[in-house]
């Protein structure tokens, strides 16, 4: 069977970067770049004052000098600042002609149109200059950066107003299921409420997806391959939850082969989440999850969720920690471990029960740690690797 990082590799090499598209800057909040940001000027444009004051020329304390005019944000000062004179200026305003410093406020005292500077004024006291922030021409932000708030101010600043960036994965997600009724629906005998849908697709959203669909599939043939083929027609992402081993009501597979989707892989050496699938039709993705809810997270955070990122261009690294475990941990013999475990410090520590359906393990979650297969337990104390989960 497959290890983790082999099913992982052969999904990142089925994995191509989406086509690119202009972005309005106000619309870019998570988008990741296709091409860097320059910077097409300096900022900060031209020499301003960081204090409220007021410009003069360098000169010693104990000066009284006469108010000329006035210089603020966005209207510059007419005149220019002659020996014996000042202008009033606030914050980043700019700095009028033949001024070369600025006095603040808390150091003068005014009175019928002069000034009393109290404190000597050095040369570029209290100036900014251009270029400080950033100098025209230069590379502000990298290409595969996915814009956040602040990368988004500082794109405004570079006088960029829209952005190369690739295309989000349009993300389908089907529950199989006859037993699946949606989320506040009345259960009857043996039916359960649907949890894959909402997790997978906010997973999905908060890897950058926009997910154009997500509900639930009863468990015929019939039912599963029309569901899948109306997804290929509009997802780069079909993710199936449920339906996928080889039961009599398992019908994930042979819909999606049916639909002209290639098997890459089926099963990993991996628990919770062995009954993996995943195929290929084009440059369409296909994902056969297993429907306990624990392990379609765990399998969407191990797979899925990679391929989303790589599809937008953004880095699909799953960087590890070691950390230690605070409690022994039993072993598979044959299959790898993903424990949801909260991280203090370099400690982690199990959630609680560990099993498929407990859902409630994943709260409080910071972390997998992936304690590898093996005989008997792993010792309180012990090293594992651990990957953090997704904000
Ligand atoms: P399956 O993989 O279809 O055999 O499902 C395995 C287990 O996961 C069964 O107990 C299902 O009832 C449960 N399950 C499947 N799909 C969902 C879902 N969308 N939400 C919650 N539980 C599910
Ligand atoms: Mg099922």
């Amino acid at each position: 069977m497959l290890s983790i990082d082999d099913a992982r590799a052969i999904v990142l090499g089925a994995t191509l970067p989406l086509p690119t598209e202009s972005v309005a800057l106000a619309e870019a909040l998570d988008r990741v770049l296709a091409l860097p940001v320059t910077a097409a000027v300096d900022v900060p444009r031209f020499v301003n004052s960081a204090m409220d004051g007021f410009a003069v020329q360098a000169g010693p304390a104990a000066r009284t000098l006469r108010i000329v005019g006035e210089s603020r944000a966005g209207v510059p000062a007419a005149v220019a600042v002659g020996l014996g004179e000042a202008v009033r200026i606030s914050t980043g305003a700019a700095l009028p002609d033949g001024a070369d410093a600025v006095v603040m406020v808390e150091h003068t005292r005014e009175r019928e149109g002069e000034v009393r500077v109290e404190a000597e004024a050095t040369p570029d006291e209290n100036l900014r200059h251009p270029g400080e922030d950033m100098r025209a021409g230069t590379l502000i932000i990298e290409r595969g950066t996915r814009m956040g708030p602040a990368e988004l101010g500082v794109a405004a600043n570079a006088g960029v107003a829209t952005l190369r960036c690739f295309r989000r994965p349009r993300v389908v997600v089907l529950a199989t299921g006859d037993e699946l009724v949606p989320p506040g629906g009345a259960l009857g005998p043996g039916q359960i409420h649907d949890s894959n849908a909402l997790t997978l697709a906010a997973l999905a959203r908060r890897a950058g997806a926009e997910v154009v669909h997500a509900g639930e599939v009863p468990d015929t043939p019939q039912a599963t391959e029309v569901a899948v083929r109306a997804a290929l027609t509009i997802a780069d992402v079909v993710l199936c939850s449920g339906g996928v081993s080889v039961g009599p009501h398992d019908h994930v597979k042979p819909a999606l082969v049916a639909a002209g989707v290639e098997e890459r892989f089926w099963r990993v050496a991996l628990r919770p989440g062995k009954p993996t699938w995943f195929g290929v039709r084009r440059h369409q993705l296909a994902f056969g999850l297993p429907g306990n809810p624990v392990s379609a997270m765990v399998t969407f955070l191990l797979f899925a969720r990679p391929a989303l990122l790589a599809l937008q261009g953004a880095d699909p690294g799953t960087p590890r920690e070691r950390k230690r475990l605070t409690q022994a941990l039993p072993r598979h013999t044959g299959r790898d471990e993903c424990v949801r475990v909260s991280l203090a410090g370099d400690e982690a520590t199990p959630t609680g029960p560990q099993a498929s359906h407990v859902l409630t393990s994943m709260l409080g979650a910071d972390a997998l740690a992936l304690v590898p297969r093996g005989e008997g337990e792993l010792p309180a104390g012990s090293e594992v690797e651990v990957e953090r989960l997704p904000r």
